[in-house]
């Protein structure tokens, strides 16, 4: 148990982290994250008190209490055109993404969901809707992980069957897994949540480290709902995190103090790969690229995806994988230690 004191840990593994001990010997584990939002977004179709704000072409949009035209059509931009336009790079590579699927987005368009299972993609869960969960109460942010983990389950199950009676999906009967967790806009209650929850082998909401770490996470407590869920008493459960970034990731196009360019965000993420990749003869670390359909998917912006990939690809020893393969590589070669796991509560 490590500083149990204060609720943060400050310090992880500190001057020397652990060598990762990539497959193959990679220098860097590269992995590059599709998000899928449109249709989970916040619209008074979808019940929300005022339409969506955040992460469009409208930096400091206005909430209206109405439908917002200009908005929907942008996000709708995503699935209807960009998404094939960044599939088109990642196919012609061969290279394999992590889908944060929004569980309302994906019931929206369960032909996307198909496709991505054919690919070979891993399905994440992104949470039932996506809004802001920072202000939820935890009974109801509870209600959501639950109703989320249910529906995406039997999404997957509808697109197993699709894909078993489509050849040309290739993508057989085998039901895909969802056991990655990434709610983004979470709250103090979301990781003790999705714990509780059960079933995830890992979750994303954390940026603080370029490798994943193991927690010790106090489940039963906090909410003052032990008798809803008697089962559930105070204890400790072995989590793995694997972080996330927001700085390596194309949102910054459509924030203040942002990318202007695609020859800005080229740049960033080749210096962050360079960097990882210097340091990765010694001390190999993960990199995520955070990837949004109606953005990226531009034609003004693609191109900076194409250099990217085709920079890592003048390199040996890189690994390109889904953030599942770095979850289940963690788990085998640094499993849990509760000796140095921090105890999050
Ligand atoms: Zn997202």
């Amino acid at each position: 148990m490590k500083h149990p004191d204060y609720a943060r840990d400050l310090r992880g593994r500190g001057r020397q982290p652990p060598h990762a001990q990539w497959p193959g010997g990679a220098r860097v584990a590269v992995q590059f994250v599709l998000n899928v939002e449109e249709g989970g977004e916040n619209n008074p179709l979808h019940g929300d008190a005022t339409s969506e704000t955040f992460l469009s072409e409208i930096v400091g949009a206005q909430a209206y209490a109405n439908r917002h035209m200009s908005m929907e059509s942008m996000y709708e931009y995503g699935p209807r055109v960009g998404v094939w336009r960044i599939l088109r790079e990642f196919d012609a590579r061969g290279l394999p993404l992590t889908i944060f699927g929004v569980v309302t987005a994906l019931q929206r368009y369960p032909q996307l969901l198909q496709h991505f299972i054919a690919r070979g993609d891993e399905i994440a869960n992104h949470g039932l809707r996506w809004i802001a969960h920072q202000a939820m109460p935890a009974e109801q942010e509870r209600e959501q992980i639950a109703t989320a983990t249910a529906l995406m389950q039997t999404l997957l199950q509808q697109a197993a069957g699709s894909n078993a009676n489509n050849d040309a999906a290739g993508g057989g009967s085998t039901i895909a897994a969802c056991t990655g967790w990434y709610t983004g806009r979470d709250s103090p209650n979301t990781r003790r949540l999705v714990v509780e929850q059960g079933g995830y082998d890992y979750d994303s909401d954390y940026y603080g480290d370029d490798l994943p770490f193991w927690l010790q996470v106090q489940t039963g407590s906090g909410d003052g709902e032990l008798h809803r869920v008697p089962h559930q008493v105070p204890r400790l459960v072995p989590h793995l995190v694997v972080p996330y970034a927001l700085d390596t990731n194309d949102m910054r196009f459509v924030q203040a103090q942002g990318f202007n360019t695609g020859e800005h965000f080229f740049s960033y993420l080749r210096d962050a790969f360079d960097a990882l990749y210097a340091e990765g003869e010694l001390a190999p670390k993960m990199m995520s690229v955070g990837m949004h359909s109606r953005l990226l998917g531009k034609p003004g912006r693609i191109g900076s995806l194409q250099r990217f990939l085709d920079h890592i690809g003048r390199h040996e020893r890189v690994w390109v994988c889904r953030r599942i393969d770095i979850a289940r590589h963690w788990t085998v070669v640094h499993p849990f230690d509760p000796a140095t796991a921090f105890v999050w509560q």
